[in-house]
């Protein structure tokens, strides 16, 4: 194929390399082909207008040749600064370069880069903290989000309450049916919990068949009643082949003092009601509270 005037066009299009050598020709012979026009329209022997001419041009190259080079150099630029900004606050570059040279293909293939590489820690993030047979939260999860809650309600003066829950004669479901029935008892009763939970409230499956909700701004009369809640639901679901009211499970609650307890203390108060419920004969609920005014509830209970 015959080089045409399109196709050396199209190679300086894709080569930044070309287009700075083409810059500094044109600009460099500026002076000259001032010059030589200046002589084609007729010499005369006053050096001054010639030398006028050269300077202006002269001028004119250095101008152009410099706009040029900082058009070519721009979005190289823009993408430095897109690059500080995602690592100083996470924001994705929306970046679009038509330029098919170096420049388009590093500012495009940057911009893309970083948003695959965006997603991916999103999906990573999600996968670390997430459970995967129940969809809840796990263990890691709880802690950050419930330590969080406790040290908001302490900045409010705010009450939080903790419920923890385990699956009771488990090991009897998975020997009888099978692993894969106790996984699916599992995932109901993430479907369960979910479905009995406010917005605001954080669950998280902890352990085997362990769960732990954090309630934000919730009395322990609430927690309790939320518990109770999740007890009954829990209790008359049905996971083919198992009768219904096979899955049950015991509750601790446990409403804390944000001020004076970290998420720990309050986990494992709630847990010594888990255990107390445990040993009442399971499926029921027990609760304690860091404020003395609650037991007042316990007569009406
Ligand atoms: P309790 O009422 O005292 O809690 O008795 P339990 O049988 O529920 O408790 P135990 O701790 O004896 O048994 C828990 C069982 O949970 C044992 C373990 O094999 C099972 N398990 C833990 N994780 C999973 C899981 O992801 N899937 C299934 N199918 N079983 C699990
Ligand atoms: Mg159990
Ligand atoms: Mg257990």
């Amino acid at each position: 194929m015959k080089p045409t005037i399109s196709t050396a066009a199209s190679k300086i299009g894709s080569s930044l390399t070309l287009k700075i050598f083409a810059v500094c020709f044109v600009s460099t012979h500026i002076p000259l082909l001032a010059l030589v026009i200046y002589l084609f329209w007729g010499f005369d022997n006053n050096p001054m207008p010639v030398l006028g001419a050269i300077v202006a041009a002269t001028l004119v190259g250095t101008v152009f040749s410099l706009t040029a080079v900082w058009m070519l150099l721009r979005p190289l630029h823009e993408v430095a600064e897109a690059m500080k900004k995602y690592r100083a606050v996470g924001v994705v570059p929306q970046i679009s370069s038509a330029r098919s040279d170096e420049v388009g293909v590093v500012a495009n293939g940057v911009t893309k880069l970083i948003a695959d590489l965006d997603a991916t820690l999103s999906q990573l993030r999600v996968q670390a903290s997430t459970d995967m047979l129940t969809g809840l939260g796990n263990r890691r999860w709880m802690k950050e989000i419930g330590t969080l809650e406790v040290i908001r309600a302490a900045r409010e003066n705010e009450v939080v309450s903790i419920i923890v829950f385990d699956l009771d004669h488990f090991k009897s479901i998975n020997d009888e049916f099978g692993h894969e029935i106790g996984d699916r008892v599992l995932i109901a009763a993430g479907a369960t919990i979910e479905q009995n939970l406010r917005p605001y409230d954080a669950a998280a499956r902890i352990g085997g068949e362990e769960f732990c909700v954090v309630l934000p701004r919730t009395s322990a009369q609430d927690a309790v009643a939320v518990a109770e809640r999740l007890r009954k639901s829990l209790a008359v679901q049905t996971v083919p082949p198992l009768v219904a009211g096979r899955v049950t499970a015991s509750f601790g609650v446990y409403c804390g003092d944000a001020r004076n307890q970290t998420l720990e203390d309050m986990m494992a108060a709630a847990d010594q009601q888990l255990y107390a419920a445990k040993k009442a004969g399971r499926n029921t609920v027990h609760w304690g509270s860091a404020n003395p005014k609650d037991d007042s509830m316990r007569g009406r209970r």
